[in-house]
């Protein structure tokens, strides 16, 4: 194995291949509970593409597994390292090369954060929509890996639906380019869409041609209060189905309004079961507020408060954003699950999960992105405790396949890491998973990408 780190720092400044122990060890996981990591032989953090193709071409060589990271926010235990692996931390390549405000096109390199992009666009009076809750600290090319959502899909779309185009080194050391930065282009098949969401297993992105849309006005937020969470959900319904495109549709359930609170003093409402936070960016958002206010209020809705002004609403915001990290905070340990069901199924997915709750004895909190039918069921349980440990577990795949049986997918946007890979089969059959394992042989033959994740 010295003769893999021999080789890595033959193409390599000597600042970018860290082999303490201890450092490495810093890298081995990511925010997923209850997933598996290996012990990594090195990592290394490259600036340029050449540097990334020759980490890539080394491990080729060498037959060394190759393991790809972000920001290590990912959910899933995507960014898990194998044992001997690589870890390939795409953190340092973080440049914005450039905004175009005629193509309406952001090219970045895969460490750009999330915040970072959207701010900088935002200076030229333009937005990048996808906006995961951990948009302070993940990056884009993390957010390609996992196809990433966030707060206002719901009206904006997800990640697949901002990225245009591609650089990609390949297992071997090629470079690829896929797609375009035109408005248009289907040329071949759609290999950048194929990348989006591929969880690091078929190739490293470093550099993206990303969608830009005009910046919308501030949007304006109204938080409701419901008696029970399967209201709330009928008023999701409602609102959908009465035409609204709301910029902002999210549930948090009564467990998740107390962690909340109990983690930042957000002072929202505790003696309701759910809560509804909306918002619009429209020219006229309080009269939007105002129209899907009554719905909620048919819906069962006891208080319907809107924000004063942009000010209050992003504070709306920022109790919603906090929810996950609240709820880990619940018990010593945490597996946050990501079913996202059709929108019409969504008061039988959280009655369901609550059910689960009460026959194994367990807190499972739940947020969502309500909008989208994505819910994020928190299984709170005792790490030390086998027993309980057990309980968490069967939740969590009673979860999964409750949300299987109402039409929809063990994962809206986290992706499939190592957490859900028993499920993938479940969902996708046979020859579902017999394609999609021959599409990884071509990309990478010798299985040293990520391997172990997604299969
Ligand atoms: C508090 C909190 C809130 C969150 N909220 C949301 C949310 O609202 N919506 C959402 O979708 N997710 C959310 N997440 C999950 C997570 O932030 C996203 O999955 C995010 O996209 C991961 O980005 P990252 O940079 O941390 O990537 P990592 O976790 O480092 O990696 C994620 C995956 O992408 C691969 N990868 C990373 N970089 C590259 C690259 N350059 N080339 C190829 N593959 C690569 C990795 O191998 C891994 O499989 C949340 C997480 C936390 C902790």
């Amino acid at each position: 194995m010295g003769d893999v780190i021999e080789m890595l720092r033959a193409g390599l400044p000597a600042a970018a291949v860290v082999t303490d122990p201890e450092v490495t060890a810093s890298y081995a996981r990511d925010m997923a509970g209850f997933s598996a990591a290996g012990v990594p032989l090195a990592v290394v953090l490259p600036r340029t593409v050449a540097e990334v193709q020759h980490v890539m071409r080394t491990a080729t060589a060498e037959r060394v597994a190759v393991v790809p990271q972000g920001a290590r926010t990912g959910l899933s235990g995507g960014a898990n390292a194998v044992d001997g692996c690589i870890v390939l931390s795409l953190r340092k390549m973080d440049r914005i090369l450039e905004i175009d405000p005629v193509d309406r096109v952001a090219v970045v390199e895969p460490g750009v954060v999330n915040a970072v992009l959207s701010r900088a666009v935002a200076e030229r009076g333009l937005s990048y929509p996808p906006d995961p809750s951990s948009w302070e600290q993940c990056t884009i090319g993390g957010n390609i890996g996992t196809g990433a959502g966030g707060l206002c899909c719901v009206k904006y779309g997800v990640t697949a639906e901002y990225v245009l185009g591609l650089d990609v080194v390949l297992a071997d050391g090629r470079l690829l380019s896929t797609g375009r930065r035109t408005a248009k282009g289907v040329a071949g098949y759609d290999l950048t869409r194929l990348f989006v969401g591929s969880e690091g297993t078929l190739g490293v992105v470093v550099k993206a041609v990303v969608a830009l849309r005009p910046a919308p006005p501030p949007q304006l937020a109204l938080v409701a209060e419901f008696p029970s969470a399967a209201a709330a959900c009928a008023a999701v319904c409602a609102i959908m189905e009465g035409g609204h495109v709301p910029s902002l549709l999210e549930l948090m359930d009564a467990t998740t309004i107390r962690a909340v609170n109990a983690m930042a003093q957000m002072g929202l409402p505790e003696s309701t079961e759910a809560l509804l936070l909306a918002a619009f960016d429209t020219p006229d958002p309080a009269a939007d507020l105002a129209a899907l206010g009554a719905l909620c209020t048919a819906a069962g809705a006891t208080e319907v408060v809107p924000a004063q002004d942009a000010a209050e609403s992003e504070l709306l915001l920022q109790a919603r954003r906090l929810s996950l990290t609240a709820l880990e905070k619940v018990s010593t340990a945490t597996m946050i699950d990501d079913v996202c069901v059709p929108r019409g199924r969504l008061g039988e997915m959280l009655d369901g999960v609550a059910a689960i709750a009460e026959r194994h004895g367990l807190t499972i909190g739940v947020c969502a992105h309500a909008g989208d039918g994505n819910t994020h069921p928190v299984v709170c349980f005792d790490a030390h405790d086998p027993e309980e440990s057990r309980r968490a577990r069967e939740s969590f795949d009673e979860i999964m396949a409750l949300g299987l049986a109402l039409g929809g997918t063990i994962t809206g946007e986290h992706g499939v890491g190592l957490l859900k890979r028993d499920w993938l089969a479940r969902e996708l059959g046979p020859t579902g998973v017999e394609l999609q394992r021959g599409i990884k042989a071509v990309f990478d033959p010798l299985g040293l990408l990520n391997p172990g994740k997604v299969f």
